[in-house]
């Protein structure tokens, strides 16, 4: 079993749904007493908080070059972003060191190509919705990206950061949420990308018949499949 080098804290709530699902992924394969071979680099929030949201992406692409190489120089195997925000820095992270980058995209994309979809929702934050480098790597996967309108953006980044990474989940956040998972449906998204790692922890699956991709599990799933594989 390889080592699976997590970069987290972006936040802990969702890091800790990656380290729970690893550990459950690696149960499941070989039972007993087994878990995860695991090294976490965790950083404070607020401070990545505070670069991105002055836009200073190239401190913070300094520091997730360091912590990568961090993870690379304790044993790790490969390198997983519990984060789709931090994608964004993905190419010069993954320049930077010569194990393996499991690119959060790649494992989402996979399982839309699978069900035969062509055009998905996503949400996530402002960054991972109006930027290019999140919907041009799925263009790159044959996959057509709606976002929601500028109204409806707000409220899901702002939930994001005011609600979900602090911890805090609330009945009218999920119903706004909803609403507009409908609205992207009847725009023609087929399913909706929960294309940042907290969402799922609002939004789950049975609170809607538009099929969802949850990238947290996903990428986690992803990440035990690598760690078994044999190369
Ligand atoms: N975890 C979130 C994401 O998947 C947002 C936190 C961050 O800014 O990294 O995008």
């Amino acid at each position: 079993m390889k080592t699976i080098g997590l970069i987290g804290g972006l936040s802990w709530e969702s890091t800790s749904e990656y380290y729970s699902y690893i550990n459950r992924f690696v149960k499941e394969k070989l039972g007993g007493l087994h878990s995860a071979k695991c090294l976490l680099h965790s950083f404070d929030f607020q401070e990545m908080v505070d670069l991105q949201h002055n836009g200073d992406w190239d401190q913070a692409t300094t520091q997730m070059i360091h912590a990568a190489k961090t993870l690379e120089n304790g044993g790790a195997d490969m390198i997983v972003i519990c984060t789709n925000t931090m994608h964004k820095m993905a190419p010069e992270v993954k320049n930077e060191v010569k194990i393996p980058l499991l690119h959060i995209v790649d494992t989402v994309a996979e399982k839309i190509n699978e069900q035969g979809m062509t055009k998905v929702g996503l949400l996530g934050t402002k960054f991972t919705m109006e930027q290019p480098f999140y919907k041009e790597y799925l263009s790159k996967h044959g996959i057509e990206v709606v976002i929601p309108n500028e109204e409806d953006r707000k409220i899901v980044h702002d939930v994001i950061y005011n609600e979900l990474c602090k911890g805090d989940f609330q009945e009218a956040s999920k119903d706004k949420y909803l609403h507009i998972i409908n609205r992207l449906s009847n725009q023609g998204a087929e399913g909706i990308i929960l294309g940042c790692t907290e969402i799922p922890l609002l939004v789950k699956q049975e609170d809607t018949f538009v099929p969802l991709f949850d990238s947290t599990l996903l990428h986690a799933k992803a990440a035990v499949d690598f760690a078994f594989k044999k190369c």
